[in-house]
């Protein structure tokens, strides 16, 4: 794994243990040429996903994005880090598992706010009162760009 801070290639594995639930493993990554310490998650992929925009271009389905997204939602609310773990990938075993490796962006946004009302109604209304402006402008930076705290429904 290369080192992200320095480009080295040779880095050290310093400690593996299974992460959320056991769905993946995380290991933390040393560089041994500049002493950047990293950290790595291995997860099963179970499909390559496709995600198809309103607007009909596709795009490879990215959980980092998902992730990003569903953080800022979730910021400053009192969930454990680890429960929003579970949820992301609770996400993406259900994406994983509708037949289809083309998913619409639609129905990923409709995945994310039925998971987000059971656990956390602000988050909720959060990520549902941006995502209902955003369907239309089909823009994913812009989306998190107006999540963030104060730019939609904050209490
Ligand atoms: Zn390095």
């Amino acid at each position: 794994m290369r080192c992200p801070f320095c480009g080295n290639i040779d880095t050290q594995v310093k400690d593996s243990r299974p992460a959320e639930d056991h769905v993946s493993i995380r290991r933390r990554r040393f560089c041994p040429a500049c002493g950047g310490r990293f950290t790595t998650y291995e997860r099963v992929q179970l499909r390559d996903l496709v995600v198809i925009k309103s607007s009909g271009k596709r795009e490879d389905f990215d959980r980092t994005k998902l992730e990003r997204s569903i953080r800022i939602a979730m910021q400053k609310r009192p969930i454990d880090p680890e429960r929003i773990d579970q949820m992301i990938s609770g996400i993406v075993r259900r994406l994983e598992s509708l037949g289809d490796t083309d998913i619409p962006s639609k129905v990923i946004g409709e995945i994310v706010m039925e998971s987000l009302a059971r656990i956390d109604t602000v988050a909720y209304v959060r990520f549902a009162s941006v995502y209902k402006n955003f369907q239309a402008a089909d823009d994913f930076d812009r989306f998190v760009s107006e999540l963030r705290p104060g730019g939609a429904s904050d209490e």
